[in-house]
């Protein structure tokens, strides 16, 4: 419900803040840390500048370390029945690589995240409307990078681009792209096991690629009212980002300093997006990134957003939390 009281009071755009635990090598290296969390009020969390001074950051919603993923769900959770009421919905992981955004969205087997909890709620919620509802659910899995779409549920490979196109007003869609129709929760925990096996595919290095990329989990829901016999269609894109930390210097050049511009440039895009949402532009430039083009269905109109910023509460990271932060702060 915290989303929907939230709702009355603010525009459609909710953020988050997560920070993660130390690591165990972390911890027993005795790492400092700089982040502390005023319990005394909610929402409020302070970072320790390197300057010994405290500054203070201010969100709908803080999570400590000790925070689970369900008590992170239990938040995100209105969101999702939102999805089913006809809204469109786009949650996403904003952050610096290590600070736990693949952890929030896709968890692990034994700490479901987002992804996973969000199709089991679905699944849920349309069981127990079934005598009034019929809700028909496809999953696409896309990765978006250096500025191209790959579709991680394609058999084989594609040899035409992915584009975008717009279909109908406020109806954006892929062409030539999978949807997957699932029906209960196990089908959805294999379709997302091919997902992230075909990510892998054609990478050295999983875990740096994926750092590298936007992974987007889109959900389309049909639903037909049985007894007005009113149809809706609604789309929920779940977004684990490309890090957002800056390039090295001694690292600007070839392959990698293009991978870097475009998560640059795609990351500006979507905080440019928001802002302007925020700020009530008349003009939403969605059109200048793969990334806010895609999602442009799912942002802005009388759709809801939740921005998850993840943050690390090590010293030596003190300059990505706070460029992390001010990004957030900047959409709020
Ligand atoms: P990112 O996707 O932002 O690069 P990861 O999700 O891969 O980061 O997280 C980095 C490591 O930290 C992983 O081993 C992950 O399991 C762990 N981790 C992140 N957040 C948490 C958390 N809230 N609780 C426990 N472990 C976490
Ligand atoms: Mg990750």
């Amino acid at each position: 419900k915290l989303y929907n009281q939230l709702q009355e009071t603010k525009g459609n755009i909710r953020v988050f803040c997560r920070c993660r635990p130390p690591s165990k090598e972390e911890a027993s290296a005795g790492c400092a840390t700089v982040v502390d969390f005023d319990f005394a009020k909610d929402g409020d969390l302070g970072i320790l500048t390197t300057c010994g001074a405290k500054k203070t950051f201010r969100f709908d919603r803080v999570y400590t370390p000790k925070d689970c993923q369900v008590d992170v769900f239990a938040d995100a959770s209105p969101l999702i029945v939102s999805v089913l009421d006809g809204y469109n919905v786009c949650i996403f992981a904003y952050g610096q690589t290590g600070t736990g955004k693949t952890f929030t969205m896709e968890g692990t087997e034994q700490n479901r995240g987002v992804n996973y909890r969000t199709l089991e709620q679905l699944f849920q919620i349309a069981k127990e409307r079934k005598e009034t509802h019929l809700y028909e659910i496809s999953v696409s899995v896309l990765e978006v990078y250096n500025e191209q779409i790959r579709d991680l549920l394609a058999t084989s490979p594609s040899s035409k681009k992915l584009e975008i196109k717009q279909a109908s007003e406020g109806f954006h869609n892929v062409p030539g792209v999978v949807e997957a129709k699932v029906q209960n929760i196990r089908e959805v925990w294999n379709v997302l096991q091919v997902g992230s096996n075909a990510r892998a595919v054609g990478s050295n290095n999983v875990n740096e690629h994926s750092s590298r990329s936007h992974c987007m989990l889109c959900i389309m829901v049909k639903s037909k009212n049985l007894i007005d016999g009113e149809c809706t269609r609604s789309k929920l894109w779940l977004v684990d980002l490309a890090g957002s930390e800056r390039l090295a210097k001694t690292d600007a050049q070839g392959e990698r300093l293009k991978e870097a511009q475009n998560i640059n440039r795609s990351l500006s895009a979507l905080g440019d997006v928001i802002s302007a949402l925020a700020n009530k532009s008349s003009h939403i430039p969605y059109r200048n990134s793969k990334l806010t083009h895609l999602l442009q269905d799912s942002l802005g109109g009388d759709s809801k957003t939740l921005m998850f910023v993840q943050i690390s509460p090590l010293e030596k990271d003190l300059g990505e939390t706070l460029s992390s932060l001010n990004f957030a702060t900047r959409v709020r």
